[in-house]
């Protein structure tokens, strides 16, 4: 279960669920382009979580959970004796200033719901940082391009916040 929370988005964000609510009135995107999307977020992140497990691993780096349901914005990694965690945002649905977009087709459909998702990562943000965490952000291309940039960050973070 979620502990109680200031604010009743933060109760309701499900980053890596996504679901969709069918449109009451006209169809905003169809049903097969938003399972395959949802696919392709899914796995993408996936991957992007894989790829910083494994260099934590190999960097011996212990301690860590994993979508951690019990905080807020349920983080990909949790570093609960350091007070870190680590989300790794969706180029898309978190809209990457380097790789984000919005659709061409139902574009005010896809504004408003893009426009939901930073408010809900800023609310997330704003609750962790209440509750003493320090919280890391890595775009899914960042991860990609560079992984060893972002784990000298999670290190980083890890050491002034155990010293
Ligand atoms: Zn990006």
């Amino acid at each position: 279960m979620c502990a109680p929370f200031a604010s009743p988005e933060i109760v309701n964000y499900r980053p890596r669920l996504m679901v969709h609510r069918p449109m009451r009135s006209s169809f905003a995107t169809t049903p097969a382009r938003s399972r395959n999307m949802r696919a392709i977020t899914s796995t993408n992140n996936r991957s992007t979580e894989r790829k910083i497990r494994a260099h934590l691993a190999q960097l011996g780096i212990r301690g860590w959970r994993i979508r951690f349901s019990e905080l807020p914005g349920c983080p990909d990694f949790v570093f609960p004796a350091a007070r870190v965690v680590l989300f790794t945002d969706g180029c898309f649905w978190h809209c990457c200033p380097r790789c984000g977009h919005v659709p061409k087709t139902n574009t005010g459909y896809w504004k408003r719901k893009l426009l939901r998702n930073k408010r809900r990562d800023r609310a997330v943000n704003r609750e962790l940082t209440l509750r003493g965490f320090k919280v890391l952000r890595f775009w899914e291309c960042a991860v990609k391009r560079n992984p060893e940039q972002c784990l000298r960050r999670v290190i980083r973070s890890l050491r002034s916040r155990s010293s």
